[in-house]
């Protein structure tokens, strides 16, 4: 009897150990893909401003051009050296958020001067395509959330640039703010261009996932987003119509008194 119960263990042991293998298994396979589409998307968005800086530093290497010209082309390595810095540091904030090793700087943010910031960080681009940013705040008081100051504005620079990237030219970018449930506060990001289709919807946030690559960039922005929004306790969600234009809702929890309390006493002590 004792014999056939340890069988039966061992049986029961077994089967779950051969589960185990099995999904663990299953992982290796899936985070290779996942590597594979990384390295395949990353490449080629690497490589377009690699291009532009290596040839005009070939090209003005051979001198003889007026200043005008040099200008011109040093802009150009600027720009793009730029670019392949952005491109570099979205990989390392993928990176750190599937390994759960990003670290947020915890302060009081005012989320209302922040979102000026953000205009004014995307002013210029969004000129450049005569799109103009409106700011609409539906708050009587200060808003205030707890969070890292860079990364909330990470969050909003990623969802105005992709309005401002996907939009059609001297069209219009909105943000409103408003205080939409108890304890929360409510940023919408809402464009005019060209919408998702229902179909995509649900896809957009995955990393890699671009409905097609009209924008550049690595497919990574929204998954990022998402996940930093989540890491603020907040929540993302996306409603978009094709062809008539996107809204990003993020909702965040206000700071609380106590949190001011928290905040001035680690300060106080360290
Ligand atoms: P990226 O912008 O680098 O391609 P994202 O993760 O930010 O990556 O976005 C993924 C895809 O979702 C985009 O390539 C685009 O197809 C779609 N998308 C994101 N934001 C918008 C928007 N405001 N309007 C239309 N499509 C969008």
């Amino acid at each position: 009897k004792f014999d056939a119960r340890i069988k039966g263990d061992y049986k029961y042991e077994l089967g779950e150990l051969a589960s185990t293998l099995n999904y663990m298994a299953e992982e290796i396979v899936r985070s290779n893909q996942i590597k594979d589409e990384f390295i395949s998307s990353i490449s080629h968005e690497l490589r377009t401003p690699l291009t532009g800086i290596k040839g005009w530093s070939e090209t003005l290497t051979m001198g003889g051009f007026d200043p005008e010209e040099t200008k011109l082309g040093m802009g150009i390595i600027s720009k793009e050296t730029d670019r392949l810095i952005g491109l570099v540091e979205e990989m390392l904030d993928f990176s750190k958020l599937q390994q759960n090793e990003m670290k947020l700087v915890i302060g009081r943010v005012n989320l209302k001067e922040l979102l000026q910031e953000t205009m004014l960080n995307v002013w210029a681009k969004a000129e450049q395509r005569g799109i103009q940013i409106k700011l609409d705040d539906k708050t009587l008081q200060p808003v205030t959330v707890v969070g890292d100051g860079n990364r909330l504005k990470q969050i909003f620079l990623n969802l105005v640039d992709n309005a401002i990237k996907f939009s059609h030219e001297n069209s219009w970018v909105h943000l409103v703010i408003s205080r939409a449930e108890p304890g929360q506060v409510l940023v919408e990001v809402t464009d005019t261009g060209i919408g998702i289709s229902e179909e995509h919807l649900n896809k957009v946030k995955d990393r890699f996932f671009q409905v097609n690559n009209q924008g550049g960039g690595t497919g990574l922005g929204l998954a990022i987003t998402q996940q930093l929004v989540e890491l603020h306790h907040g929540d993302m969600d996306i409603h978009s119509e094709l062809g008539v234009g996107t809204t990003v809702a993020v909702k965040l929890p206000l700071a609380e008194p106590e949190d001011e309390a928290q905040l001035a006493d680690g300060n106080g002590n360290g």
